[in-house]
């Protein structure tokens, strides 16, 4: 008979077989629910994240957006520059030249593509007269289809958006994450979809944007110190709980 976990009941219908197959294998799964379990480790461990920095909802969203495919100390340049320059506003990006936009964020890489989806951006909230208030209050599925629609926001920026500049309850899923818990129990987020990803997490904890905020900050501070490409797991606070070959 197999075993019916918390994780195995709160997973993706499509994932369940494959999930549970691989908790057999493993063995049995610690009492609490699992990723419980690692929050409340990486809380104790690190502290508060204080996610996402930024001094406006707007500029949290230009960092969501300048964040793609590049490292913070990178944005931080450009946005510092973008301050420096007195641009950091919505109606300036608008009606800047392309040009001085590329320009204002080089720091951050992919200058060309970044610049033209900072103005994609900055055009749509414009529409919705930047009037953040009620992009808060919005439907949550209703504005991350209006946000996907936007040329250049994909499904993580669109999740960043909305969690860390929106307070929306959803979960961003970004390739710390599938790293992190593929090596530690769920071997098929390697490959799994975006979707199926988010699905789980959603699953794992009721919808709570400040929980989202401050486990996926976690999750990132552990990824880039902890279980990094080579992982350190000597000192990992999440050891006796991962079925990656730490040898
Ligand atoms: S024990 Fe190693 S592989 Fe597992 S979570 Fe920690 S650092 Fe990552």
């Amino acid at each position: 008979m197999s075993r019916q976990t918390p994780e195995a009941k709160a997973a993706p219908t499509t994932r369940q077989q494959p999930l549970e197959a691989e908790q057999e294998a493993f063995g049995s799964l610690p009492p609490r629910n699992f990723c419980a379990e690692l929050y409340d480790r990486m809380s104790a461990a690190y502290g508060p994240q204080n996610w996402w920095p930024g001094d406006s909802v707007y500029e949290i969203m230009v960092g969501a957006i300048l964040t793609q495919n590049t490292q913070w100390t990178n944005v931080e340049k450009a946005i510092r520059s973008m301050k420096e320059m007195g641009i950091l506003e919505p109606r300036k990006i608008a009606s800047l030249p392309l040009d001085t936009v590329k320009a204002a964020i080089k720091d951050a890489g992919c200058y060309n593509q970044k610049a033209t989806r900072l103005k994609n951006l900055t055009a749509f909230l414009i529409e919705k007269n930047l009037d953040f208030f009620r992009l808060r209050k919005a439907e949550t599925a209703v504005l991350r289809n209006e946000l996907l629609g936007v040329n250049g926001i994909g499904k993580e920026t669109a999740d960043s958006i909305l969690l860390y500049a929106l307070g929306h309850p959803v979960f961003v899923v970004d390739a710390y994450t599938k790293r992190l818990f593929s090596r530690l129990r769920y071997r098929w987020m390697a490959k799994g979809s975006y979707d199926e990803i988010a699905d789980f997490f959603h699953h794992q904890f009721p919808r709570d944007a400040v929980r989202y905020n401050e486990f996926h900050a976690l999750i990132v501070f552990h990824s880039k110190y902890y279980c990094r490409v080579r992982p350190g797991c000597a000192s990992c606070v999440l050891k006796d709980l991962c079925y990656y070959d730490q040898s």
